[in-house]
């Protein structure tokens, strides 16, 4: 079979994930990162991983990073299970979204997620009283759903690859690449050649200014700004409350989870335009409109203002303590690519999570271990006995099966 030397450039989750399954599987692995772990979207998430989609394949691939996340200890390292499972409860806000909640919920349950429920508003209000009764038709909830502690995912997946014998070198971004007859055969990066039979992109919202360092096929991924808020409890909800609550998502896409017992973390997809040219910097940039020190009339409170609409605790809440921000890369579907690159030999892309990148780690992984071993693009992965169909995936798909649970 000759060498197996792959190098993955970028240090998020993506990359940090695929480095340990990758080693596991008996790759010599490099890990190529432009600054330190961590330093992108991966350490701005609000780390939500929900199995509620609208794609079947994707059900799927969440069923299974749910349960690689479950085991993270012994699947990848350290001693900390990073996933809190307290649950998604999408809201409902009139018929129409109830009746497609319960074609999605038909469908979920047919990728294998028995435990996801369409309740109505009676159901809604005796299981979740914090929900204003009267403010919904009706909710779907999964229990098996909720979010991730970012860093122990990232910070530990490191750890775990450097432990096994992974070069992890960061400080390091890719800035040229090296061909022969086709084939991508070394990029250079930290003032050295790295040489290797495979390569991995991991650099997701960084891919379009990557894919013209690698000479690799260029792909649809728009960098748009997103942000969180961070808001004090206060005295309508007690800290064992917020604790116990799930992400909860209003009818018009504003969501919130406990951070901690004492906070809310808050955010919504706003309307953007990509930042093609995004800096570092821009990372933590936040532009005076989503700034709450700016007054009241900008996004901050009106978020605070559609969720306190369904959860009237939040009215009470005592106010914005931080705000941060990141980068979706987001793709025409929402859906990521997860594929060998068609333009340029010995290259795997895996980018364009439009905001579901923390979730999709370890099913990103698998296809990435996948497609490694196959050396070519696959039709299917198998997950969980079952094989996952990865057209939806695919580079150069149409987009028309576009994702329509996007938050
Ligand atoms: C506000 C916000 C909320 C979010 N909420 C959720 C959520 O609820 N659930 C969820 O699953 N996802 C969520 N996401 C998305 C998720 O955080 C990302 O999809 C995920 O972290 C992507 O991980 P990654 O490893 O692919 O990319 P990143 O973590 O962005 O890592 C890419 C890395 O590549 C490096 N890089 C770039 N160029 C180069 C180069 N030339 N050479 C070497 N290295 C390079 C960068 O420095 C960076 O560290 C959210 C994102 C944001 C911003």
């Amino acid at each position: 079979m000759g060498s197996r030397r792959v190098v993955i450039i970028g240090g998020g989750i993506t990359g940090t994930l695929a480095a340990v399954r990758l080693r596991r599987a008996g790759w010599e692995v490099v890990l190529l990162e432009a600054r330190y772990i961590g330093a992108g979207s991966s350490s701005r998430s609000a780390a939500g991983i929900r199995q509620q989609f609208s794609t079947l394949e994707t059900v799927l691939g969440m069923r299974y990073s749910v349960e690689v996340y479950r085991h993270f200890p012994d699947e990848v390292g350290g001693m900390v299970v990073p996933i809190v499972e307290n649950g998604y409860l999408f809201l409902l806000g009139d018929e129409a979204a109830q009746q497609a909640a319960a074609r999605r919920v038909q469908m979920q349950r047919a990728a294998g997620l028995a435990e996801v429920e369409l309740l109505d508003a009676d159901d809604t209000a005796r299981r979740f009283p914090f929900v204003g009764r009267d403010r919904v038709v009706g909710a779907t909830f999964c229990p098996s759903d909720g979010f991730l502690r970012p860093e122990v995912v990232f910070g530990e997946a490191a750890a775990s690859a450097r432990a096994r014998g992974v070069r992890v070198v960061t400080a390091a971004p890719v800035v040229a690449a090296r061909h022969h007859n086709g084939q991508l055969v070394a990029v250079f990066a930290a003032g050295q050649w790295f040489e290797a039979d495979l390569f991995v992109d991991c650099s997701n919202a960084w891919t379009p200014r990557l894919a013209e360092v690698l000479g690799a096929t260029a792909l649809p991924v728009d960098p748009i700004k997103r942000y969180l808020w961070f808001l004090g409890r206060g005295g309508a909800a007690s800290a064992e409350q917020l604790s116990r609550m799930p992400m909860v998502i209003s009818p018009t896409g504003a969501y919130c989870r406990p951070e901690n017992s004492d906070t809310y973390l808050m955010g919504q997809a706003h309307p953007a335009p990509p930042e093609p040219d995004f800096t570092d910097d821009d990372q933590d940039r936040v532009d005076a409109e989503f700034d709450p020190r700016t007054g009241v009339e900008g996004r901050p409170y009106e978020v605070w203002a559609a969720l306190a609409e369904v959860l009237p605790a939040l009215e009470s809440a005592s106010g914005f303590h931080a705000t941060t921000a990141g980068f979706y890369g987001v793709t025409p579907d929402h859906n990521p690519f997860l594929d060998v690159d068609p333009g340029v030999g010995g290259l795997i892309r895996a980018v364009g999570f439009s905001g579901h990148g923390a979730m999709f780690g370890p099913f990103s992984a698998r296809v990435i271990e996948a497609l490694a071993e196959a050396g070519r693009s696959l039709p299917s992965v198998e997950v969980l006995g079952r094989q996952a169909d990865l057209s939806a995936f695919r580079i150069g798909r149409s987009f028309h099966h576009a994702e329509a649970l996007v938050i």
